[in-house]
Order: C-alpha cells, then structure tokens, then sequence
C-alpha cells in the first residue's frame, strides 16, 4: 500500500473524551472515528487490525472444532418473550417496532436466535456435539459507553454457542474453549489471566473471564502468590476466620460523634483502628425487601455475594428517607441495634468483639458492642470483597490485586435457554433430552484496544507482530530522488512477493514528520531507504519495540526482514 494513496487520517491533537491510552492513540493513529457516543466508523488502518483479531479467532475457533455462522442483528420480540429475556433484559436492549408495529431488538447477544435454530434443525444425540460461532455486530446500549472500542455500544464479537445432550458432554466442549481462548490471547500477544468469575442466579453453572492485565483494567481480580487460583473480585470467594470471638470485655457505650460520618473520620476521633470498627449499609433489592449488611471497617461489600445469597438480580443503597425510616437516624450513624428489617454480617464479624459502631441516633456511636449480646445477626455470611494480603482460599498462600479488562468469557449456561425454548434431542434410549448449552464470547475491538494498553509508549502504538495492520512500513527519506524511489519501490514489491503487508511512505514531507506517524502507527519494523545509505548499498532497519536500528545490505534485504517476521509470528504460536 501506498502511503501518498492510502486513506490514514492521522490527528496531531487527542480528542477531548479519549480518556485511556488505547482510546487516544487509536483515535490518533486513523484508526477509529467517532459517530455517536460508543458508535465509532472503522478506518482502514483500523480495520486491518480489526481483521487480524478476527482471523486469529476464527482459525482457533475452527480448530477447536466450532462452525462458523451468520445471525442477524435484528431480533423478533418473539424469540426473546420465549427465552423471558424480552422483560429481565433492562435498558441495554435497544428495543424498536417496525412499520407493522411488530416488536424487534438489535442482538446484545444471541442465545435465542441459536437456541431457535438448533431446537428447529436438531433431534438426535448423533448430531451431537454442536457448536456454532459467529463474528457479529452487537448493540448494547450501555449506560456508559467510553473508552472507545472498548465499552462501545455498537460492537464487534465473536460469540460461540455449544450443544451437547449431557452434563459431561457439555464439559468436554467448554473445556476445549478455554483452551482455544487461551491460544488465541497468547497469539495476539497479549499478557492475560483466565480468572474463575460470577456465573450469577443460574444454579450448577461455571464460568472464566479472560482478563488481559492493564492499569487501566475496570475489572479487579485477585490471584494467588502460590497456587494458580485468580477470580475475578466479584466472585473471589473467602474463607471463613478460624477461631471465635473473644468473650466481650466492655460494656455498651454512647460517644457523641458530632457529624462524623465516614468509618475512617469515626474511628481517627476514637482513636481507633478502623480494624475494630462495625459499618452498617442499608440496602434495598428490587423486591423492595430492606437488608442492612455488617462489615468490619476496612472491608468492602461485595453486591455480587450479596445478591447471591439474597436469590435477588439488584441491589441499591437505601436513600436517605429509607434511612431514617429504618433506622431513625440520617445515614453516617447506622447501625445494627433495634433495627426490625434483615441484619446480615459479613463472616469476619463472627471473630469480632468489643467493636463500635453506629447508634442509629443522629452524631451518636456506640463503643464496646458485641453480637449475641446487644444485637442477632440472621447469619455470617461471605460478603465482602477480596483485597490483596488475604489468604487464599485454595491453599496457604496470599491473594495478590491486579486490574485487568475483560476480553473473552466462557459461560457453562446449563438448560437456561433450552428448557425454556423447549430446545430437546432425543438420547441413544429413545429419550427426550433437554439440551445442555455453553455460551462464549470475545470482544474482538476491546481485544484490538487492550493489546494497544499493554503495547505502546509516548511516540505511539507499538503492535505485537500478530496484529499489526501492516508488518513493515518503507520510510522515503526523499522521495523525489528516484534512486532512492527506485530503490523504495523493488524494495516494496520484494517484500509484498515474500507474502508480507506494508506500507510504503511515499509522501513528499519531512523525514521527521514521517518518523513520528510511523512511530504512532506502530507498525513492528521500519525500513529507511535515503540516497546517502543507497551509495553503501545499504537500507536502515528499526524495531519499533526495541528502538535498535542496524544497517541492512540491500541485496538479500527483503528475504532477511521476511524472515524476522514470520519468526516473529512463529514464536507468538507458542510452544
Ligand atoms: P462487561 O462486564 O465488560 O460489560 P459483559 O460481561 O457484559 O462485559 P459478555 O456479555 O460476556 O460481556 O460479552 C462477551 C465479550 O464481549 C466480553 O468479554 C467483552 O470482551 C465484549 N464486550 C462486552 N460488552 C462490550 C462493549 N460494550 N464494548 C466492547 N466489547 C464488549
Ligand atoms: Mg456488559
């Protein structure tokens, strides 16, 4: 490709809402441009990326055994009542009617539509195991669509469904995606954890999210200094403390805590370590059932457990009205005496005594407080969130804390959508079976997005080999010279015939002005052809990577830099 025919809108300035890294240099680099909040037009340079993620999942998924299809993006209403998604579904789901006033949804995801053509086309355990993919446009209308490709509304995925008539069957094909996961995020390139993660209300089922490791990550995780447990926090389970309370000490005091609200600002006046301090959350679920929830001072909740236990799908702080009506007090001063609603505690609490905490009496706390004796808890439940220095709940290690971004998530759904739809086969018996379902997904743009969070620098992207748009761009330092366009141009055609992608730079600008967009483009390697290299038969080769440059003969030229790059994508295979 030509650089001077090409279309590669470079940007001088980062837009204003390009918050991340990625979101920055892709915007900068011509890759993406933005149409409405999450809608973004593909540019060719992005689209070759784009592609190049594509093909690495496409290859894997056919190795693994799966086949590729085609859904649509609009959806009928219908499909979606059958599954009862068309009313749990919340705002996400960009519901319309067409000119016949009938009900339509652009696909969020496509469970319905391939659970309706497998339950149509399948009915015998011989057709079995199924599993179909396909890589597709998917809206979600996001309540808060940024970082670019990242969380867009409008986005590309790859989304698998399998089909198997039993339980073990349907473990041999989720087994076999977590695998071909595995290999396709090690050939981008990418350094990333599978980490076990919340499968929500739906009993028996498990499930893995694919994080790839970033600063920037909206996800938090945990792993193991010892063992290979990692969790997402939202699942991180905990174990329970050993030991029991110690027998309470003090007796039930009152301090006034006037307009102390926070746990840390409590606890600095009482000259207390947060440690021994009780916060109390008032919470309210979408049946409207009232819940306070005790936590030593220093821990989170983790709303993900709670909802769990609570067999509920949302939950919200109470509001301040809620507060005072439960506790009759304003909030900053809740606590668990004499409350009528539900009082859960986190399982640390059961370790606890002679603790403060709130009074439920406006700038009151109470000090010396201990459980079974000034108040019952229903239960001592896991709730809270995993933070780093806790014990592993598999073996004696710690837990460490990472952020990462969700690229990829393998889900054993179970009989969620085929019980409902009636999906059934009949069984080597004669018997009907309802079939046993897996889902996995892999957001192919995030996916561009996080390898440019883990590969770049101040001047620009830095593509891992695999995904680069191109693998070489041909620097002209003058390409008014025609020795040295000569020379650019059999150079170019060498290395197109060695099967490689690149771009020549046969723009008429400044030497430096091109060095700065190939280093923002972040194309691997740079070829610099000049007329005062040309007269010792030589090129200049850089690795955008390492920065080193070495002069390179010109004779043999295009065979040595095509064999730096299929070694490049050699080593990205792995072992
Ligand atoms: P998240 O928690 O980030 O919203 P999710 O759990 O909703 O993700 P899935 O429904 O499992 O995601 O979708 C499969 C994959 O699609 C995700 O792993 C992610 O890579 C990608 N994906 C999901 N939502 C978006 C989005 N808004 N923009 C870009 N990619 C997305
Ligand atoms: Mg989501």
């Amino acid at each position: 490709m030509r650089y001077s025919q090409y279309f590669l809108p470079t940007l001088k300035e980062t837009p204003g809402d390009a918050e991340v890294v990625s979101h920055q240099l892709m915007a900068r680099a011509g890759m993406i441009r933005k149409v409405a909040a999450g809608v973004y037009d593909y540019l060719p340079y992005g689209l070759r990326a784009i592609r190049k993620v594509e093909n690495i999942v496409r290859e894997e998924m056919n190795r693994a055994g799966a086949i590729e299809l085609l859904m649509p993006a609009v959806n009928p209403a219908d499909l979606w009542q059958q599954s009862g998604r068309w009313q749990e579904y919340g705002k996400e789901l960009l519901r319309f009617k067409d000119s016949k006033e009938t009900d339509f949804c652009i696909g969020p995801t496509h469970e319905e539509v391939v659970t309706e053509i497998v339950r149509g086309t399948v009915n015998s355990y011989r057709q079995l195991p199924l599993n179909l993919y396909q890589i597709q446009t998917k809206f979600r209308d996001e309540i808060r669509p940024r970082f670019g490709l990242m969380r867009g509304r409008e986005f590309i995925m790859k989304d698998a469904y399998s089909f198997d008539v039993d339980d073990a069957g349907a473990d041999v094909s989720y087994k076999k995606m977590y695998d071909a996961y595995r290999r396709i995020f090690e050939r981008c390139g990418l350094k990333f954890r599978a980490v076990e993660a919340d499968s929500g209300a739906i009993g028996g089922s498990f499930s893995h999210e694919f994080m790839v490791l970033a600063e920037t990550g909206e996800d938090a995780i945990v792993s193991c200094n010892c063992c290979d447990y990692a969790a997402n926090v939202e699942k991180a389970e905990l174990r329970a403390p050993n030991g029991e309370a110690p027998a309470p000490a003090m007796e039930l005091g009152k301090v006034a805590t006037p307009n102390l609200k926070s746990i840390e600002d409590v606890a600095a006046f009482l000259n207390e370590n947060p440690q021994k301090m009780v916060k109390t959350l008032m919470l309210q679920n979408e049946r409207e059932e009232n819940v306070a929830v005790l936590l030593r001072g220093d821990h989170k909740l983790n709303e993900v457990k709670l909802c769990n236990f609570l067999d509920c799908n949302h939950l919200q702080m109470a509001d301040e009205a809620l507060v005072r009506k439960l506790t009759g007090a304003p909030s900053g001063f809740s606590g668990p005496i004499g409350l009528t609603c539900r009082v859960l505690a986190d399982q640390e609490l059961a370790i606890m005594s002679d603790f403060g905490l709130g009074a439920n009496e406006e700038n009151f706390h109470l000090t010396g407080a201990n459980h079974g004796r000034d108040f019952q808890v229903e239960a001592f439940v896991d709730l809270r969130e995993a933070m780093a220095g806790d014990p592993c709940p598999r073996c004696e290690g710690q837990l460490e804390s990472w952020r990462g971004i969700e690229v990829g998530h393998v889900f054993k759904l179970g009989t969620k959508y085929s019980d409902k739809m009636h999906a059934t086969v009949l069984d080597d018996q004669g018997k009907e079976r309802i079939l046993i379902m897996g889902c996995y997904g892999i957001g192919i743009g995030r996916t561009a997005a996080a390898a440019i969070e883990q590969n770049h620098d101040e001047n620009g992207i830095i593509w891992p080999m695999p995904l680069a748009p191109f693998q070489v761009i041909v620097t002209l330092l003058n390409p008014n010279d025609e020795t040295v366009m000569g020379a650019g141009e059999a150079l170019y055609d060498q290395l197109v015939a060695e099967g490689l992608e690149v771009l020549l730079d046969d723009r008429d600008e400044r030497p430096g002005s091109k060095f700065k967009d190939a280093e923002l483009l972040g194309i691997p390697l740079r070829v610099t052809v000049g007329a005062r290299g040309l007269k010792e038969q030589s090129f200049e080769l850089q690795d955008r990577q390492t920065g080193e440059k070495s002069m390179l003969p010109v004779d043999g030229a295009a065979a040595t830099i095509a064999t730096q790059v299929r070694a490049a994508l050699f080593a990205s295979l792995g072992g």
